[in-house]
């Protein structure tokens, strides 16, 4: 029995991976494979240099100390930040979680209750919101227009003495859309209200400045920049006050304690720094590739329409719907490329819209689903032109089927 079952298993995994080898990858935005330069800095932190950073009597925790503070600077360098205001976190979950909650317990003490966000925020920065909510706090959550941003004067008006802090995403994980936080967090400021910023999808991708801007606090993660899962980074700009949710040895400047994972802090740092020295010309090559794969599929498909501003946006997502197909039949005709249809659905592809779709306003709701490409370091032209090829077939196939 257990040896059919073994057989099994070993004839499956054969399968996954003869289709892995095929399949093209444009979900970037779900997350990135390890670059091998990044893989490469962090292998001799899981054997030879594998102090603890935080023993520095000896010069094994002396190496891995040095290692992890490269690495924060490297961090640090990217959003023209100190050192000191990067605090290392399990990836951007927690950032935003210790952000929000920490933020808006202290600033409670002070008499500030009420908290701005959007409703087209990740659910890591709307779950604490919640638990926000029942603790007392007044949430607003802001519409934001078909272009996916918000209207200034909407948030002109939530703004009040009481409000302890605006959390607005920096660039959406399903549409793309930026946001204009430097303006945002200018009338924040103005208001006496802290400003953060989830920038898990923005960061390394799209310049961002916290001197500049005027950040408070922005998180970042290490899965969405070609680093390792399970790391992430939280900036805080000096002089603000964070309640931690976890106690223990005090590291992290007390907010976050806990043994630092060396090889993952170094793998972010290094791969921050690849990220901050190749997003101009990035950033180009992947805005021809989209441009070039949304020509392919509007020639074809009349009735494309892009969910979201085109113009401010990551230039390596592309985010549309078309008349007449569900999520489940697409995903069953897609075979040879990987994508997403919007975190809501399920991961056997769902036909309902996601949060973020329906929340384009102005757009009438069509059941239809909302289609998420994400390209990335590794996208070629070829990807390119093999994506547009089995999208439009497997999509006109399915709206002749419905038509017939
Ligand atoms: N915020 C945004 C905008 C994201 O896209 C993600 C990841 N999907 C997160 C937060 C959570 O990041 P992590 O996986 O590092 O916890």
């Amino acid at each position: 029995m257990r040896k059919m079952y073994l057989s099994k298993s070993i004839c499956f995994s054969f399968f996954l991976n003869a289709v892995l080898c095929s399949s093209t990858y444009l979900d970037y935005q779900a997350t990135t494979p390890v670059d091998q330069r990044v893989l490469e800095k962090m292998l001799p932190f899981f054997t030879k240099i594998f102090g603890n950073p935080h023993s520095t009597t000896h010069i094994f925790g002396k190496k891995a100390n040095q290692a992890v503070e490269t690495a924060r600077a490297q961090i640090a360098a990217v959003i023209n930040a100190e050192s000191e205001e990067i605090i290392f976190t399990s990836g951007a979950t927690e950032a935003n979680n210790l952000a929000i909650l920490g933020a808006c317990r202290h600033l409670k003490k002070l008499g500030k209750n009420e908290i701005i966000s959007v409703v087209t925020e990740h659910k890591s920065v709307l779950g604490p919101l919640k638990a926000l909510r029942k603790e007392g706090f007044k949430v607003i959550l802001l519409p934001v227009q078909s272009s996916g941003i918000i209207k200034i004067e909407d948030l002109k008006k939530a703004l009040s003495p009481k409000t302890a802090l605006v959390t607005i995403m920096a660039a959406n994980n399903e549409i793309g859309v930026l946001q204009p936080i430097k303006i945002i967090a200018k009338l924040v400021h103005q208001c006496g209200a802290l400003f953060h910023t989830d920038a898990a999808q923005a960061f390394g991708k799209i310049v961002i400045d916290v001197k500049d801007s005027n950040i408070d606090l922005l998180s970042i993660s290490g899965h969405k920049i070609y680093g390792p899962k399970g790391i992430g980074a939280l900036f805080i700009r000096k002089g603000i006050t964070l309640i931690p949710f976890t106690y223990g040895g005090g590291q992290e400047r007390g907010v976050r304690p806990g043994t630092l994972p060396v090889p993952l802090c170094v793998g972010l740092g290094e791969a921050a720094q690849l990220a901050q020295q190749e997003l101009l010309s990035e950033s180009e090559r992947l805005l021809s590739l989209r441009t070039k794969l949304l020509n392919l599929l509007q020639q074809q498909l009349p009735s494309l329409t892009v969910n979201g501003d085109l113009q401010e946006r990551l230039p390596g997502n592309l985010n549309f719907s078309v008349k007449n197909i569900d999520g489940k039949s697409l995903l069953k005709q897609l075979q040879g490329i990987a994508i997403s249809f919007g975190s809501a659905c399920t991961s056997e592809g769902g036909s309902g819209l996601s949060y973020v779709i329906e929340a384009l306003q102005g757009k009438p709701i069509v059941p239809t689903v909302a289609i998420r490409i994400s390209l990335g370091r590794f996208t070629t032209e070829d990807d390119i032109t093999k994506a547009a090829e089995e999208l439009i077939t497997a999509i006109k196939s399915l709206q002749h089927k419905k038509l017939a």
